[in-house]
């Protein structure tokens, strides 16, 4: 019988990096293959990242790239940007990510059964990228639930309500099989118009059920698999199973440090200075340096901090055609002083809220923007 392939995308952001780590170091019976989509444009530390990584594991991490790069001169970015005749990537045309990091990837899974490791953190709330193709099965091994919608929606359709509780009768008897059918039994809808509601209630299911046993739930789910055909189903045991690790910000940095691959230059907070007051800057993501994904503080910080990058960002710019990389201002209005300082004060402001409004570990003030674009690009 086929194994599945076991692979993991190094984005270049710090969760992705400690994640392989993680796995690397704690199931080393799985045979990872890592991989890294290079658009040509990241910033310095991400090389260095990656390369710190490759010598951690002791193994290459494979670079992706399409058949069509093969024997060019030219970065990925640029051979598409050059191809789309100038036209810059937007949230709304994100033709980067589809071209540079789905397209390879694609090619890389090759249609063969893959479990994708995926650095979504246990104090995320959100879901992260699931394929559309049931050869690819996305794993979350830094929460508690480790497993992606798909396969709860089919877990807790009443449907398969008798087999579900059939493989819950080998691990629980009496009162606890008796929550088991009471959570099984609370009502769902699968309406399409009603999306919210229905992830409200598996996420509510998922939630109990991981209440009475996280060990219990992950092999009730690895059976369940077996029975649709998910690729995991290929294997006779999986070591996540019995899991119960939840991994949240601090832990990932402490991963890096203690790994000695240490942490990205890029997300340690510099400070500035505007009207007498003290703020901090840095970037929150990985990517490539101009992304328009980006905050405005961030493109600030690009600019205070890598001049060089920031002035090849603004080459891409065709204001003209109105080709920016901000909406309605280009890279050259951003950096006149008024506006950098206009920038500053509104991010002071903001931070100044945010801290005032909670976070014990003044987490992710700048990091609030962390949700926000692409799995695909910053895990
Ligand atoms: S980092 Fe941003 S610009 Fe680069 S490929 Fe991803 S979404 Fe596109």
């Amino acid at each position: 019988m086929n194994r599945p392939r076991h692979i993991l995308g190094i984005s270049g952001g710090k969760d992705s990096a400690a994640l392989a780590i993680y796995l690397n170091d704690k199931y080393p019976e799985l045979d990872f293959e890592y991989y890294f989509c290079d658009t040509g444009k990241e910033l310095d530390e991400t090389y260095q990242l990656i390369d710190n990584l490759q010598s951690y594991f002791g193994k290459p991490i494979k670079k992706l790239e399409n058949e069509e790069l093969k024997g060019t001169n030219e970065t990925p970015f640029d051979f598409y940007f050059k191809s789309f005749r100038g036209y810059l990537p937007s949230p709304q045309a994100r033709w980067c990510t589809a071209l540079m990091k789905l397209k390879p990837f694609e090619k890389f899974v090759n249609g063969e059964p893959t479990v994708s490791y995926v650095g979504i953190r246990g104090d995320e709330d959100r879901e992260g990228y699931i394929s559309r193709e049931s050869n690819i099965q996305s794993i979350f091994p830094f929460r508690r639930n480790i497993w992606s919608s798909d396969i709860l929606y089919k877990f807790f359709n009443p449907e398969n309500k008798s087999l579900v509780l059939d493989l819950y009768s080998s691990f629980y008897h009496g009162k606890r099989l008796d929550k088991i059918i009471d959570i099984l039994s609370l009502p769902i809808t699968f309406d399409r118009n009603q999306r919210v509601e229905t992830e409200r209630i598996i996420k509510h299911k998922t939630n109990s059920v991981l209440d009475l046993g996280i060990p219990e739930f992950n092999r009730a789910v690895f059976q369940f698999s077996k029975t649709i055909g998910y690729p995991l189903a290929l294997e006779d045991d999986y070591p996540l199973l019995d899991n119960e690790d939840v991994l949240v910000r601090d832990d990932i940095f402490k991963i890096l440090r203690d790994s000695g691959v240490g942490v990205p230059a890029y997300y340690e907070k510099v400070q500035y200075e505007i009207d007498g007051q003290k703020g901090e800057y840095a970037r929150s993501r990985s990517g490539c340096y101009f992304c328009f994904f980006q905050q405005k503080i961030e493109w600030v910080w690009l600019y205070e901090q890598h001049t060089d990058l920031f002035k090849e960002a603004m080459k891409y710019e065709n204001t003209e055609e109105s080709f920016t990389w901000v909406p309605n201002e280009s890279l050259e209005e951003l950096i006149q002083p008024e506006r950098i300082k206009e920038i500053k004060q509104n991010h002071l402001k903001r931070s100044n809220k945010e801290k005032a409004k909670s976070s014990p570990y003044l987490l992710d003030i700048l990091e609030g923007t962390e949700r926000d674009g692409c799995n695909t690009c910053f895990l």
